[in-house]
């Protein structure tokens, strides 16, 4: 399976450039696609399934075109919005079944059976008689990806589906997102948490203010700021001059006031050396720094 986007953009009613010449290929994998608010990702996502038009460009599913195969993609499709909503006078199964009824899931054995291979797949199984408003917020996630996977689509697309859940309701998601994942299916994972990309995605976009800004694997993104990121002690005087020149990835009191993470391209005068980046700190250095022209961060002052 292969998504191609050429020239993508979206302008809203209000004049909002929103999505600017978005062009990329997105294959068979989990695919993390990053930005802060307001980038432009559910904007992308939305359009990607057909739930809002574009106002220029050309999009492909294997060759399906967007503007003239709709009906085509619209059954290789399964969306977990951000707003995911359900009714709330159904039990957990009953939710189920009625989205697989929806999607075209016909006669009660197979639907049956659906329902239960589902519940299976997102630990819902020993819930699946509690009401559905009744669950916890984690498992009102999951009860959102179950609809998403109903009838086994080959372009599963989720937005923001981490927002609010606790570690471990979090990692559990990010698991049944990888267990999803084969081959023959493209998972978009849409998210300003860079935890959720790094521990599932091998290929990742990163959107800012509606344009793409990096395309590659999340070893690349880490690649580019090796060098830039730094551990320092310093003093509390210092570290006020500091936070007000670089971007501060982390803080803990020290000994002497705090130690601190922090990307630079170079410290003078205090007590600095690098560090191993991750995709945390590499998001840092590449959104807090690399896109802003290093601006004011580079005066020969004191650091
Ligand atoms: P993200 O999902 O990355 O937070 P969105 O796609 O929701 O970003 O929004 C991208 C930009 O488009 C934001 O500046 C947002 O305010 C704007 N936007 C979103 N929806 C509309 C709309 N219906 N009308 C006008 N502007 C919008």
């Amino acid at each position: 399976m292969k998504i191609s986007i050429n020239n993508l953009n979206k302008v809203y009613p209000n004049g909002h450039h929103a999505l600017k010449d978005v062009s990329m290929e997105i294959n068979s994998g989990m695919f993390g696609l990053l930005g802060p608010n307001g980038a432009g990702k559910t904007t992308l996502m939305k359009i990607l399934t057909l739930l809002q038009d574009h106002t220029s460009g050309d999009i492909r599913y294997d060759g399906l075109d967007i503007n003239k195969d709709r009906k085509a993609i619209r059954t290789l499709l399964g969306y977990l919005p951000q707003d995911f909503r359900f009714f709330d006078k159904l039990k957990t199964w009953e939710f189920i079944d009625y989205a697989a009824g929806i999607s075209g899931i016909k006669g009660k054995r197979a639907r049956r059976d659906e329902v239960e291979r589902l519940l299976n797949k997102v630990g819902l199984f020993e819930f699946r008689e509690r009401m559905a408003s009744k669950l916890s917020g984690g498992m009102k996630r999951r009860l959102g990806i179950a609809q998403a996977i109903i009838g086994n689509p080959k372009v599963i697309i989720v937005d923001e589906p981490t927002t609010g859940l606790d570690p471990a309701e979090r990692i559990r998601f990010r698991n049944i997102l990888s267990d999803i994942s084969n081959n023959d299916v493209i998972i978009i994972l849409s998210t300003h948490i860079v935890g959720d990309i790094s521990s599932t995605c091998n290929d990742v976009a990163l959107l800012n203010k509606g344009e793409l800004k990096f395309r590659g694997t999340p070893e690349d993104l880490i690649e580019m700021s090796r060098s830039h990121v730094w551990q320092a002690n310093m003093s509390d005087k210092d570290f006020q001059i500091i936070k007000e020149k670089y971007p501060i990835i982390s803080t803990i009191p020290s000994k002497e006031g705090w130690e601190v993470q922090l990307v630079a391209d170079q410290l003078r005068n205090i007590e600095a050396r690098h560090m191993e980046p991750n995709l945390e700190h590499a998001y840092v250095y590449f959104m807090d720094y690399y896109l802003k022209d290093k601006m004011n961060m580079n005066s020969k002052d004191l650091f």
